[in-house]
């Protein structure tokens, strides 16, 4: 039998012992948990940042095999915010003191879209002096589209690997020119090398995926030395073709529980890193935030989209915090941090101490 507690006393795993504790259950992964809480207080403290988040559009050229708002689902009513939208929003996380935005989106190509993503973040740039960080989860673009987007002000983006097994990847996407794993590989390298704050991830739960491509994973982010990793666990959106593996998939607590082994090794692996308590936690559990948190993540992502919107952006079904507005929302997350021992970082941007340490050097 693995014995998890001599193998929670290293600093390094083979692949084996990732897998040894991706399976570990009760007392074992509460041992588990218990020294990443301890590894994050040390490393990153008891703080909590927040990204808040501006849903900017639905219109996506993709057609991921498991996300609600892929191009094939003739479901969902389009939208895109306007400028000013996104501007008030920008301005709002200002006012609640949140130290940063993260726009995200479907991903679009064209000139006119990319153009205007530059103007929309050196407008946010204007706010206060530039006091707003900004994070940008926009999917694949050119090199040259990056770079522009980075001179403009955005420090930080996040871009999901979503399998780091080639194999995996075309079984949750489809295999045509728009869905290409080695480009989406090829992008981690280029915001790596223009300077972003590179943040990666994957759902935990897909069909097909075993606890050695999910052991491959955490590798995949140790190699590539990211800054941020977000992981939630997959949600079966009944319009998307993966739903008809939906009764193949482990139950959302098995979901919900590997998706906290999953945070807690990686904390262990990278203990300075920023790491996403993702929606999709508390969507499958309604303390899965917290879980998260106290599973090892240190960053939240509240939900500043207009209202009217949020039904639109149903990338997994019943979606957590939809009908929430702001302000409730500063103040819950508030109370729910402080009833969990951690306390949220306002007016900050929140840089992961691993980020700083590279570029110290
Ligand atoms: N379009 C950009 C991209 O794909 O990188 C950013 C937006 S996309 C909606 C953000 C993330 O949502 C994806 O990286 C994916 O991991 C996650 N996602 C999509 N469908 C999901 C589902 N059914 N369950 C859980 N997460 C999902
Ligand atoms: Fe588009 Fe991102 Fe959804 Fe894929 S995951 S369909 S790229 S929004």
């Amino acid at each position: 039998m693995t014995n998890i507690s001599s193998i929670l006393t290293q600093q390094h795993f083979e692949k084996d012992e990732l897998v040894a504790l991706l399976a570990c259950e009760g007392d074992d992964m509460d041992l588990l948990l218990k020294r990443a809480l301890e590894v994050k207080k040390e490393h990153v403290g008891p703080q909590v940042h927040l990204r808040g988040l501006i849903e900017l559009s639905n219109i996506c050229r993709k057609s991921c095999l498991y996300c609600g708002i892929r191009s094939d689902n003739r479901k969902v009513e389009r939208y895109e915010l306007t400028d000013e939208e996104v501007i008030s929003c920008a301005r709002l996380a200002h006012q609640l003191g949140y130290g940063s935005v993260a726009i995200q989106g479907g991903e679009r190509s064209d000139k006119v879209f990319t153009d205007r993503i530059t103007r929309l973040v050196r407008q946010i740039k204007e706010i206060d002096g530039g006091s707003l960080g900004i994070t940008l989860s926009l999917g694949e673009q050119s090199e040259e589209v990056y770079r522009d987007w980075f001179e403009a002000g955005a420090h930080r983006y996040l871009l999901r690997i979503e399998a780091s097994n080639e194999e995996l990847y075309y079984r949750i996407h489809p295999r045509d020119e728009r869905h290409d794993f080695h480009q989406r590989l090829g992008c981690i390298d280029q915001l790596l090398k223009i300077g972003y704050q590179t943040g990666t991830g994957v759902m935990v739960g897909l069909p097909f995926q075993t606890l050695s491509d999910l052991a491959d994973d955490l590798l995949f982010f140790l190699r590539k030395d990211v800054a941020m990793v977000g992981m939630g666990p997959f949600i079966p959106h009944p319009d998307t073709p993966l739903y008809a593996y939906a009764d193949q998939i482990p139950s959302a607590e098995e979901r919900m529980n590997l998706t906290l082994k999953m945070i807690a090794i990686l904390r262990l692996m990278m203990p300075d890193i920023n790491m996403v308590a993702a929606t999709a936690n508390q969507t499958v559990d309604l303390m899965g935030r917290e879980k998260a948190i106290l599973a090892g993540a240190n960053v939240i992502m509240p939900n500043l989209t207009p209202n009217e919107f949020r039904e639109d952006y149903l990338i997994y079904p019943d979606k957590a915090c939809v009908g929430d507005k702001p302000e409730q929302c500063r103040f819950c997350l508030d109370k729910r941090m402080e009833s969990i021992g951690h306390e949220i970082q306002y007016n900050a941007w929140g840089d992961s101490p691993a980020f700083t340490r590279k570029h110290q050097k």
